[in-house]
């Protein structure tokens, strides 16, 4: 109940409930005094790390489509950037759930976090090199993102086993999959092309399969901010206890 109804109550109660009632508005004042010095919030940084990514994604997508219309070597370069950003976000969306799930586990937490960094290096250095660029690669750079979004699976079940007993954890599961679903639906059209490969020409304006990974990727980093704020306010409120 919020402490708004307590409130309520405590004003408009009888003269038979007032004792219990006072009781109640009592416990509810101590909740609010004492429970930002129990609170001991932890450290921010895998979700401000993710939150960066997330820009830097956007903002390397946007400059992009800005200056992609000034020349062909222009386009060239800034699609590279375009594909680096969206690596930079989609290897950072797994820094919050790797570090609150096993912040208290500091060699899982070490080697999921290591793991997800180095693929996430070598796709935005796929992604930039003007070696990788030729379409024989095409099939490569597709795997690599799907490899990134691949590679959650391992900490997200392993979650799973740790704190099945914990309602967080299939409560941020459930966004994980979602935003697995986005992030594999987005690859698969960048690397099949539809639907202008169906009818080439018809979706250079709109509906382009670049447009549609865009708009899944976007989707994927919002569905994954929503579960990071589940786990900020998982571990702020528990800690490591239960671990
Ligand atoms: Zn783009």
């Amino acid at each position: 109940m919020s402490w708004t109804f307590y409130t309520i109550v405590c004003l408009s109660g009888s003269h038979i409930a007032t004792r219990l009632m006072f009781v109640f508005c009592m416990k509810e004042d101590v909740a609010n005094l004492i429970a930002p010095l129990m609170l001991r919030p932890i450290t921010r940084w895998p979700f401000f790390a993710f939150l960066g990514g997330a820009m830097f994604c956007l903002l390397a997508s946007s400059t992009c489509h800005l200056l992609s219309c000034h020349s062909e070597r222009l386009t060239y370069i800034m699609l590279r950037l375009d594909y680096a950003g969206i690596a930079a976000l989609i290897s950072t969306s797994f820094y919050p759930p790797v570090y609150y799930s096993f912040m208290c586990n500091p060699f899982f937490c070490n080697l999921y976090l290591g793991f997800i960094t180095l693929l996430g290096v070598a796709t935005i250095l796929v992604s930039l090199l003007p070696v990788f660029q030729n379409p024989e690669f095409r099939t490569i750079r597709a795997s690599l993102f799907l490899g990134m979004g691949l590679s959650g699976v391992a900490p997200i079940l392993h979650k799973l086993i740790l704190f099945w007993h914990q309602p967080e954890a299939h409560h941020t599961t459930g966004y994980e999959v979602l935003m697995g679903v986005f992030y594999g639906i987005g690859a698969l059209i960048y690397a099949t092309r539809i639907p202008e490969r169906w009818m080439p020409g018809k979706f250079d304006i709109a509906g382009h399969s670049h447009q549609l990974f865009h708009v899944l990727v976007v989707a994927g980093a919002y569905t994954h901010y929503q579960a990071g704020l589940v786990y900020l306010k998982w571990r702020d409120l528990e800690g490591c206890r239960g671990n």
